[in-house]
């Protein structure tokens, strides 16, 4: 049983998903090309870049086989080999870091249709949390610094030491909403990391919000489109989660 009349409660993926965090890395990566790159690199193949991540080190670390430090670190290097910037050693790479997360909290907001979606829940009813592969304190210090303080984080990728797609990370945060993961939707970004990984878990049904620039791979046909099928669902906005969940 998958979709309308099955769904009572909501997890919701954080970065891209409710908040615009390619923007924020954009406005990071573009203080980075200023101090350290070649000139005139585009900033929209930085973000490119760096979300693509190749070596997969952000992978690794929801693994629980590197920690954040060291997986930015090694992106940050990746970034100059491939920009034209300088090897970061530990010591360059804290001052590299220290502006680049300056830069990344600046740009910190949420996606338009985030708050009214959460809104819209409320007066349903309907009880949501949050599920990430980041930090939760740091999660719920961004939540709040974009206005949606209101998700109460339930699960990050330090609440077990690993994260997203593992099956277990899905089924925590469903006994911590306290549903069956059967009446629990799952709502993000990452076609494989988010909906079919709760799909897979044993969710009721894995929403896939399709941000601009956020493809990973070719999912075109799997999701359907608006129209729940196999457990899984594709919105292009938030405002289109009442009506697929069947609320
Ligand atoms: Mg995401």
């Amino acid at each position: 049983m998958t979709g309308a009349g099955a769904i009572r409660a909501v997890l919701f993926d954080v970065d891209d998903t409710l908040v615009d965090t390619r923007g924020a890395f954009r406005h990071a990566l573009a203080s980075v090309a200023v101090d350290y790159l070649d000139e005139g690199v585009d900033h929209e193949e930085l973000v490119r870049f760096w979300r693509e991540d190749r070596q997969g080190w952000y992978r690794a670390h929801t693994r629980g086989e590197l920690t954040h430090r060291e997986q930015r670190h090694r992106r940050a290097n990746d970034l100059h080999e491939e920009f034209g910037g300088p090897f970061l050693d530990d010591a360059a790479y804290q001052r590299w870091d220290d502006a680049f997360e300056r830069y990344f909290q600046e740009g910190w907001a949420a996606h338009p249709d985030a708050l009214p979606a959460l809104e819209a829940l409320d007066a349903l009813g309907v009880p949501y949390g949050g599920l990430s592969n980041a930090r939760s304190d740091y999660q719920v210090t961004k939540l709040a610094a974009c206005g949606l303080g209101r998700l109460p984080m339930l699960v990050g990728v330090d609440t077990l030491g690993f994260g997203k797609p593992d099956p277990r990370v899905f089924l925590h945060a469903c006994e911590r909403l306290g549903f069956a993961p059967a009446e629990v939707a799952y709502v993000g970004d990452e076609f494989d990391v988010d909906p079919l990984g709760a799909r897979d878990a044993g969710l009721g049904l894995g929403v896939w919000i399709e941000r601009p620039g956020a493809h990973r791979g070719d999912v075109d046909g799997l999701a359907g489109d608006g129209v729940p099928r196999d457990g899984l669902v594709r919105i292009d906005t938030l405002m289109e989660l009442p009506g697929v969940l069947g609320l």
